[in-house]
């Protein structure tokens, strides 16, 4: 197990990485339900709204594949797909 900057963790295997621990990414209401957001943007705008939307984003990677849990607001809420393959750095 590596250990990286702000305790983020890798199990050292690029070909079937588990990383730790979850990503949580939110932004508008997700993030803080108590001020304005690109929902009330929109509505208060609605002739000119902006290319923003409130999201949330919630996922483990483990055994190389992605884990999005049930509280992300995207299509992929509660599957569980292949990481995409990433170049690996050749060290020289
Ligand atoms: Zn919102």
């Amino acid at each position: 197990m590596k250990t990286g900057p702000g305790g983020w963790s890798w199990n050292g295997d690029a070909e079937r990485p588990t990383f730790n621990p979850s990503v949580l990414i939110r932004s508008g209401h997700h993030a803080d339900g108590k001020h304005s957001c690109w929902c009330t943007y929109n509505a208060e705008h609605p002739n000119d709204p902006a290319p923003f939307k409130c999201f949330a984003c919630h996922s483990f990677v483990r055994d190389g594949h992605i884990q999005f849990l049930s509280d992300c607001t995207h299509a992929l809420a509660g599957q569980t797909v292949p990481l995409p393959p990433w170049p690996v750095r050749e060290e020289t």
